[in-house]
């Protein structure tokens, strides 16, 4: 089971994450709450009495929490009656750890104001066939553009353990069923992030509540539905040892639907508090804005099991998934690519006349094709092949390739660093050479001149 943060290079919802640590103490495996119908929805046992919550007002900007309490708080720090016109870029009802809420608060440059993209909005939100509302172009996007930098509605654990309740010893867990469990654990879930979702305001809250809830017959109610079926995981740093990490909802990226090969990623920023979508490869005018919810380099069983939890049952988003035998064939190129880099070795002698220069980098550009065709252009074994390429190119001195490849790959990167401006590839060389993650595939004995 997979748990903690993961990079961009997987882009994952990961929101229905395991919530329920057992009372047993030999038994510290997390369960995933349960989805689709289930019998004991609502279950509350006989006399149940909730635990009581205890609320203290303090400065917004005090950071003398112990670090393993829960605040309910404004991110970036509001003073009350301060309206979205006064504060651009808005801010999030957050109910954070005290260690998370110190974390965000020395990260350097917070808080920062999200960025705004250089030539305006470029998306729309609207109908999307059979699938409720979706973000479509309403202009060109070019590979590597930010499309949208977005605080979030909220921020919240993705869960609560059932030792925060053993701890208040108001529940006898013996003579109930890990389901109950599960129904108390929803319970109580919900009944705190009301608190935060209580003090948005009612615009921001119309919003939250006009998502999509795919849990209405598993026990989940109106809100922690809306979080399990829209939440992306929030990279914020929790303490060691935590047992859970935290979701966000926003107003716009929430409606960008799924696809398993997507055209535009998500990479979150703390100093800003704000995720930003990035498109992969170019989209066009009227095309839907997609971005994955489970591990787009995953086979098609494994990816369909991680979006069910989202109500997408079967998923339709390409041929790659809905059908049978071409879901085989992006199988065993997905196995494929997740074995990359391919080992490149430049021949020793110079090749035979009317043989070409490049022949022995063919089985790479064969890859990187088959990754475009799968739409995997957001993902690590992608650049990493680019970069390969490039590099290939470099070395063969023929700039006109190397820079084809390394356009492809300076998106990856750009995403990745987030602000870093778009230059020459070839400028840029000493960036690439300085990259460790980018490194780590490399396989050619090239060098850069
Ligand atoms: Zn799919």
């Amino acid at each position: 089971m997979k748990r903690g943060f993961l990079n961009t290079s997987k882009a994952k919802k990961q929101v229905d994450q395991p919530v329920l640590a057992q009372p047993d103490k030999n038994k510290t495996e997390l369960t995933k709450l349960s989805h689709g119908v289930v019998p004991e929805a609502g279950f509350l046992p006989k006399g149940y009495q909730s635990p009581k919550i205890m609320i203290v007002e303090t400065n917004p900007k005090n950071l003398d929490h112990s670090p393993d309490s829960y605040i309910f708080t404004t991110v970036p720090p509001m003073a009350t009656g301060v309206n979205l016109v006064d504060a651009p870029g808005g801010w999030t009802e957050c109910c954070i750890s005290g260690h998370v809420k110190r974390v965000i608060y020395e990260t350097p440059g917070f808080p920062r104001v999200p960025l705004s993209p250089p030539n305006g909005k470029s998306y729309r939100i609207g109908k999307a066939d059979g699938k409720g509302l979706g973000m479509f172009a309403t202009r060109p996007i070019r590979a590597g553009d930010l499309i949208l930098d977005e605080r979030p509605l909220l921020v919240c654990p993705n869960g609560l353990t059932i030792g925060s309740l053993l701890s208040l010893d108001i529940l006898d867990t013996t003579a109930l069923s890990d389901e109950q469990q599960r129904q108390i654990i929803l319970h109580e879930w919900g009944k705190h992030i009301k608190i935060a979702c209580d003090r948005m305001l009612p615009g921001n809250r119309k919003a939250f509540m006009e998502l999509f809830n795919s849990h209405e017959h598993d026990g989940t109610g109106e809100i922690i539905g809306r979080i399990r079926t829209n939440g992306i995981q929030c990279n914020l740093k929790e303490r060691p040892g935590a047992p859970l990490a935290y979701a966000a909802i926003y107003k716009d990226i929430s409606r960008i639907n799924h696809c398993c090969g997507p055209n535009a990623m998500w990479k979150w920023h703390i100093n800003s508090f704000s995720l930003r979508i990035y498109a992969t490869r170019d989209v066009g005018v009227g095309e839907e804005v997609t971005c994955a919810y489970c591990d787009t380099m995953a086979a098609a069983a494994e990816r369909a099991a991680s979006l069910a939890p989202y109500g997408i049952i079967p998923c339709k988003c390409s041929p790659s998934c809905s059908d049978e035998a071409k879901s085989k064939i992006a199988d065993e190129r997905r196995a494929r690519f997740r074995s990359t880099p391919i080992v490149l070795k430049p021949p020793v002698a110079p090749p035979k006349a009317g043989k070409a220069k490049d022949g022995w980098a063919q089985p790479a550009i064969k890859l990187l094709q088959e990754m475009e065709e799968e739409g995997l252009e957001g993902t690590v074994p992608y650049a990493q092949t680019a970069l390969q390429l490039f590099q290939v190119y470099s070395f063969l001195q023929d700039i006109e390739k190397a820079l084809f490849y390394g356009y492809k790959m300076e998106n990856m990167v750009k995403i990745e660093n987030g602000e870093m401006p778009t230059a020459e590839v070839v400028k840029a060389n000493n960036h690439y050479k300085s990259g460790g993650r980018w490194q780590t595939g490399l396989r050619v004995n090239v060098s850069f001149t």
